[in-house]
């Protein structure tokens, strides 16, 4: 095996060993763009070091023939004392990561050839400064040294001078400094800085290993969804200098606007720094335009390889980059991150420039992105007091209780709090914080500080760079510039669309992707170039989403109906793509006023109040499902007969209890309430979800579902005779064996030929099953004798596969089973694939074979989960079913399935 690969050896599809930054440095380097030269140490010798502890043996030799060949092109050996090669060491895995340790520069300097880098580059000052950077970032991350320690001793360094920044430090302060700073390590470790070049290499690319590992870097994994044993590649680079002076600085910059979408230029600048300052966020940069001012030779030619890159890749990139003495060099590259409204956007314009086709731009967003996009935003014209403004960073409109430190984020909103993490800037110690926050506010740092990076991929609304606020995290309070103080507590409203920083609660509007749905998917004839800025946007958007809206729709195998029990449902989810209902609940129809008549039916003592109180209900349910197959007419329409457990409609067993003890005690009259009790205890189940329900209570109540059936069967008639056109199917849950279908099939077909009979009307509705216990999945061959369609109820079927009661176990312990990486997702929301989803894919196969025409879909709460969406294609159902809300992510994830 191989284990280093040169810069120009690789490529940008090889991400999985060389990491995304080697694999893109390759990529450069193989276009002929000016990138220092370097190598990379594969993920595969990061495995190797992580499982055995020791680098494999091959590694050594592998890296030293790297290096020979990396010092024989630059004329310079790493450390040479007259004339030494400087090198980075740079982490880099397939997917990029903060927590892990990020970068140690100017590794190769020492006692010995400070003196050597002083008159390569003809400035003393810059090498002491180098060298104490070094000492810095290596004591910090190499050597886990507090990094406070060696900061304290830099203010110190500047207080004694009277020096105002850095800057102002001579050369001798610095080496005095770099004195300082070697008596920290020392002090610290118990060890002296090492002055050996390959050692300082070599510890530094230990380092990056071990940090594969560390508690960040695992708790963003487990964030993401990233698998734990990827591992790290690790980039060896000859350095080049953005601190040499004026001619001299660093800067990143995106091919396109990564908030908007929009076209232009964008980044930062920082003249004479040097690499991390920048993303940091520690010094204040500059537009990146202004560089077309600072350097036009360097601008141009930056701009001319950002065209290179993405019509190369296809893609928004974003890019670091130094310039040393008027000299440009790319140190990295890599398909940019972006918000959900970019990423439409963006799409649809690589489209109109022929870079990508239609389906590559539904593959480029996803069903998270879509969800993002209808979060209401806030209302313009709601009188709301802004105390400031920063950067846009990652949009969104986020409200909550102003918290300064990760801590108090995560304890207050762990006890139901929302809250808006403040910090100056924000570092990767936050992270914790910054996933409970609902939104990030910083006052330092511009579009590409560690706060806007982050919080655009987690999708969380962030601003940042607010810079009148002055936020004071000892004290826990922000001033504002006419000097308003928002204390810890204090309600805040941040935007990240606009970057405004608003004090108290300001109300949210619905969003325009939303109002486009509800407008039954046609675009407003708004002009573009009218209207306030801003509309411009939200026009552009709508369109793209239309777009590639549909173009899902047009490939798309799988149809997408909604859960719904009442016609205002029914209609808002037609509106938003809905193909039918795949799910009525008709317990939701049987709450409030109605339930005392179930009440009364369950209690029942004999068949005359039986028949009584189903007699009341007929006509009440009938009209319900005229409501409905009105508001779905010409659409199939799934009806589940009754389903909950009992106990939902009898009164409480405890309060009951109590009131007849009350009337007993105060010798009152409570024959009733004692007859109540009685039936209640008798009825009373120590698990009601294994209990008397569904299909259950129907064939123990008699009379029940054939009066559901005969509502239903009524009801198509009359809309029959309307001259409608109702497809109703009617559905049995919680079958565990054929019998029981047979049953209840055999008493529905009577009382549908009933209905037939008496209206004249030739009635079709089709009946079938829910498959959502265990027994019902490995028999669905069965029970597909008795059954037209199956719809997999994933709910109970996570339930019984799991034996997870589906109502406590998020309280319990599902947090700790997500934190010890047990599941990356609870197996409520995305489908357990090898477990429930074997028993789907098993069930699907068995009953087809019984029954090729066989109709299949999911109703379960997976049917608008994204992940889950795939593997209902991928095993061949015909439709998912989810909530309204979530039917255009449906459509989206069944579009991205089959493209
Ligand atoms: C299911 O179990 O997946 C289902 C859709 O039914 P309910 O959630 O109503 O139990
Ligand atoms: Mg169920």
């Amino acid at each position: 095996r191989k284990f280093v690969y040169d810069f120009t050896e690789g490529n940008k599809d090889l991400k999985d060993l060389l990491g995304g930054k080697g694999a893109n440095l390759a990529e450069m380097t193989n276009l002929g763009l000016p990138v220092p030269p370097g190598f990379t140490v594969t993920t595969e010798a990061c495995k190797v070091y992580l499982d055995s502890g020791h680098e494999p043996p091959a590694l050594r030799d592998e890296v030293s023939a790297h290096l020979d060949d990396l010092q024989a092109r630059m004329g310079k050996k790493l450390g040479q004392p007259d004339n030494p090669l400087l090198v980075s060491v740079r982490s880099g895995a397939k997917f990029s990561m903060p927590g892990m340790m990020d970068t140690v520069l100017n590794i190769g300097l020492s006692d010995a050839s400070v003196a050597g880098l002083a008159a390569q580059a003809g400035d003393e000052r810059f090498a002491w400064d180098s060298y104490r950077r070094l000492i810095q970032m290596f004591g910090k991350t190499v050597l886990d040294v507090d990094g406070d320690l060696f900061e304290e001793a830099l203010e110190d360094a500047k207080h004694a001078k009277g020096a105002a920044t850095d800057v102002d430090l001579g050369a001798e302060d610095l080496r005095q400094l770099v004195d300082t700073f070697k008596g920290i390590v020392l002090k610290e470790t118990g060890r002296e800085f090492p002055q050996e070049p390959r050692e300082q290499m070599d510890l530094a690319i230990r380092a990056v290993f071990d940090s594969w590992n560390g508690d960040r870097a695992k708790l963003y994994r487990r964030q993401e969804r990233i698998p734990h044993d990827l591992g790290t590649a690790v980039n060896i680079c000859s350095m080049v200098f953005g601190n040499l002076g004026p001619d001299s600085g660093t800067g990143v910059a995106f091919t396109r606007d990564p908030a908007s979408g929009r076209q232009g230029v964008y980044g930062d600048y920082l003249q004479n720094a040097q690499g991390e300052d920048v993303v940091a966020g520690i010094r204040n940069t500059v537009p990146l335009a202004d560089l077309e001012r600072i350097d036009q030779a360097s601008y141009d030619q930056l701009m001319q390889i950002m065209e290179t890159l993405e019509t190369h890749y296809k893609d928004l990139c974003d890019i670091e980059f130094t310039i040393e003495r008027g000299r440009l060099w790319m140190l990295q590259t890599r398909v940019g991150k972006r918000t959900a409204g970019a990423a439409f956007r963006i799409a649809t314009q690589l489209v109109d420039q022929g870079l990508i086709d239609d389906a590559e731009a539904l593959r480029r967003v996803n069903g998270a992105q879509l969800a993002q996009l209808m979060f209401p935003r806030f209302d313009e014209k709601a009188a709301a007091e802004q105390i400031g403004r920063g950067i846009a960073a990652s949009p969104g409109a986020a409200v909550g209780k102003a918290v300064f430190d990760s801590y108090t984020a995560v304890k207050w909103s762990r006890s139901g709090e929302n809250v808006i993490l403040i910090r100056r800037e924000t570092n990767p110690d936050d992270l914790n914080g910054m996933i409970a926050a609902q939104g990030i506010l910083t006052s330092r740092g511009g579009k590409t500080s560690h706060a806007a990076v982050v919080a655009r991929g987690m999708g969380k609304t962030c601003v940042c760079g607010a810079e009148e606020l002055e936020v004071d995290t000892k004290r826990r309070r922000l001033t504002t510039q006419d000097g308003t103080v928002v204390e810890e507590g204090d309600v805040v409203s941040i935007d990240g669309s606009s970057g405004k920083v608003y004090l108290g609660e300001v109300p949210v509007v619905p969003s325009p992707v939303v109002e486009y749905f509800e407008n039954e998917g046609r675009v407003s004839p708004r002009l573009p170039l009218e209207g306030p800025a801003g509309a411009e946007d939200s026009d552009d958007l709508v369109k793209a989403v239309h777009r590639i809206m549909a173009y899902a729709d047009r490939v798309r195998r799988l149809r997408v109906r909604a859960n719904a029990d009442n016609a205002e449902d029914a209609a808002r989810a037609r509106r938003f793509g809905a193909q039918g209902i795949g799910l009525c609940r008709t317990e939701h129809m049987f709450l409030g006023e109605r339930r005392r008549h179930v009440e009364k039916l369950i209690l029942a003592d004999t068949d005359e109040e039986r028949e009584e109180a189903l007699r009341t209900l007929l006509p009440l349910q009938k009209q319900d499902f005229v409501e409905l197959f009105e508001a779905m007419d010409g659409l199939p329409v799934t009806i589940r007969l009754l389903d909950p457990p009992l106990h939902e409609f009898l009164p409480d067993i405890t309060d009951l209890s109590v009131r007849v003890a009350l009337a007993e005690a105060r010798h009152e009259q409570h024959e009733n309430e004692l007859r109540l009790l009685q039936a209640v205890h008798k009825l009373h189940e120590q698990n009601p979800m294994l209990g008397l329900r569904g299909v259950r209570l129907g064939l123990v109540i008699p009379g029940l579902f054939t009066m559901q059936v005969r509502a239903i069967a009524e009801a198509a008639a009359q809309r029959i005779e309307a001259e409608g056109d109702p497809r109703g199917e009617i559905m049995i849950p919680l079958v565990g064996t054929v019998q029981e279908l047979e049953l209840v099939r055999e008493e529905a077909e009577q009382v549908i030929a009933e209905v037939r009979q008496a209206t004249g009307v030739d009635l079709r509705l089709a009946l079938g099953t829910m498959i959502e216990l265990p027994r019902a999945a490995l028999t669905a061959g069965q029970i597909a004798e008795a059954a037209e369609f199956f719809s997999f109820g994933t709910n109970d079927l996570t339930q019984t596969v799991w034996g997870f009661s589906r109502d406590d176990v998020e309280a319990s312990f599902f947090t700790a089973y997500l934190e010890k990486g047990i599941f990356g997702v609870s197996p409520f929301e995305t489908i357990d694939k090898d477990g429930v989803g074997s028993l789907v894919r098993n069930a699907v196969e068995a009953g087809r074979a019984t029954r090729p025409d066989l109709k299949l879909g999911v109703c379960g709460e997976h049917g608008g989960d994204p992940e889950s969406v795939h593997f209902f294609h991928e095993v061949g159902l015909d439709y998912v079913s989810c909530s309204p809300f979530r039917i255009p992510v449906a459509r989206l994830e069944a579009g991205r399935a089959a493209a």
